[in-house]
């Protein structure tokens, strides 16, 4: 598509003066948001479990022409959303090139612009902005400065440009101005210094920025959306009151209500395709993944605060494939199917997604995380299995079979002595897998009937994953020994501590 590249070609364009003068990002926002729903387009494609909760919220917020914030955990997809809204920016938007704050060539707000169309007339020379470049966003933290956010005296430009410390055209912008005619985003508002948030009221308030030291306003154009973790938000005295009271919409964001979103979400983000396999990734793999979320989500010994983020079982799942990948490439195969053991050698996708509280410090990540999959797969294991019945493959425990199944265990060797097990390869069509699997599959399925029972304590499992007969019976490890003397010191330590004073 050709652009008009001067402001008189502009002018005759359908970006007429008539359209974009008084035309503000909300407005904008607010028409192709209505064309959309006017369409029956999907507002935010790809976004999960929001469509009766959260987005009929952000819908009003942006038909009212809202500045609003996003309240919710980590990893609920809050700055997906803020990012999405580009969608409803115009496809290119017009403005006077080579301008650092994007000018609107109809009202340019710098002093630079202004001269420039003194100058040049219809001549002026207009540049164009992608939906991407119109969105700006910021991580609040503390150091943030005013200078950083909306700009400074640059003693270096004054001097290489000759004019006047005191001129505007000396002026270093800072990201909001930069953001101008855009969609500007702060992550984690409450984390600003409370100076800082009065300095963005004032913009909220007013409509312009005020450069320290220099005489002028400049009336910005943003739309401003905002994201934080409510009980950081809610808690008295981390946003300043005026501050709250100019933020129009509060939205409330929560992690999938169910199992099936979950993996919806998980299988959409995570990377699973893999060039030069065939994947094959049981829907109970998918479901013990999801429920380890869940089940944390849960778990007292989790930091609730915090919450457990989506990106825990997207990051988890692509570890499990890449244990399960391995291990084919080890056997020469191009069939990558995933099991159970695979899940625990993810604990390193798990561990650092998990706040854990003062108990689960005691007790400490790994030994955590192990449980939570330990949870996971006890819950998966009953939605297949509630009241079959699998006393035959326990006794076979009991009279005194044993098994190990490694992560690199063999398929071939693993299903020579799985078939051993009486009734053990019979029971895996419970899980939904086709006729005549293949063997990768089966092992797979057994292994998870295997690791269900083991759940629940009807059967053991030593650390080197050998399965035998109830959990009483199996010896302690020697890291179990390590971990409880730990935790021992710890107590011991903490009784000692004498108060202060
Ligand atoms: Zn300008």
């Amino acid at each position: 598509m050709n652009l008009p590249s001067t402001l008189g070609e502009l002018r005759k364009s359908t970006f007429t003066e008539k359209k974009l003068r008084a035309r503000r990002v909300k407005d904008e926002l607010r028409e192709n948001l209505l064309a959309r729903l006017r369409d029956g387009h999907e507002i935010f494609p790809g976004l999960v479990g929001y469509d009766d909760t959260v987005v009929p919220q952000i819908v009003n917020a942006v038909l009212s022409r809202h500045n609003f914030i996003l309240l919710g955990l980590r990893g609920q997809a809050k700055s997906r959303i803020l990012r999405a809204l580009t969608a409803l920016l115009d496809e290119s938007t017009p403005y006077i090139a080579g301008c650092e704050i994007r000018d609107n060539p109809y009202d340019p707000i710098c002093q630079r612009c202004r001269e420039l169309i003194r100058e040049k007339g219809e001549a002026t020379p207009i540049a164009y902005l992608s939906r991407d470049q119109r969105y700006v966003e910021k991580l609040a933290t503390p150091d943030v400065t005013i200078a950083d956010l909306i700009g400074d005296i640059d003693p270096i430009k004054a001097a290489k440009t000759g004019h006047e410390l005191g001129s505007e055209l000396t002026m270093h912008y800072g990201l909001l101005p930069r953001a101008n005619r855009g969609i500007f985003a702060i992550n984690e508002l409450p984390d600003l210094a409370g100076k800082i948030q009065v300095g963005l009221f004032n913009i909220m308030q007013e409509g312009d920025i005020q450069i320290k030291g220099y005489p002028i306003r400049m009336p910005v154009d943003v739309a401003l959306v905002f994201s934080a973790n409510p009980e950081d938000y809610t808690a008295r005295g981390k946003i300043v009151t005026p501050l709250k009271d100019r933020i129009g919409s509060e939205i409330r964001t929560h992690y999938p209500a169910n199992i099936e979103e979950g993996i919806l979400i998980t299988a959409q983000e995570a990377w699973v395709d893999r060039d030069g396999f065939k994947m094959h990734i049981p829907a109970y793999i998918q479901e013990v993944v999801e429920q380890i979320a869940f089940v944390a989500r849960e778990d007292k010994r989790i930091d609730k605060r915090s919450g457990v983020s989506q990106r825990l079982p997207i990051s988890a799942m692509e570890n499990v494939i890449s244990n399960a990948e391995r291990r084919a490439v080890l056997e020469r195969s191009d069939l990558v199917v995933p099991r159970v053991a695979d899940i625990y050698s993810a604990l390193p996708a798990i561990t650092g997604k998990l706040e854990l509280e003062y108990e689960g410090e005691m007790k400490g990540a790994d030994t955590v995380a192990r449980e939570v999959i330990r949870g996971a797969i006890a819950r998966t294991f009953d939605r297949y299995f509630g009241s079959n019945d699998l006393k035959q493959v326990v006794q076979w425990f009991e009279l005194g079979g044993e098994i190990q199944m490694n992560d690199s265990s063999k398929t071939s060797e693993l299903i020579q002595q799985m078939t051993s097990i009486q009734g053990l390869l019979e029971k895996i069509d419970k899980v939904g897998i086709a006729d005549d699997p293949p063997d990768e599959l089966k092992v797979s399925a057994a292994e998870f009937i295997l690791e269900g029972l083991h759940a629940h304590k009807r059967i053991g499992r030593s650390e080197e994953r050998v399965f035998t007969a109830g959990e009483k019976q199996a010896k302690k490890s020697e890291r179990d020994y390590q971990a409880e003397e730990i935790a021992d010191q710890w107590e011991q330590r903490r009784r000692n501590r004498r108060p202060f004073n």
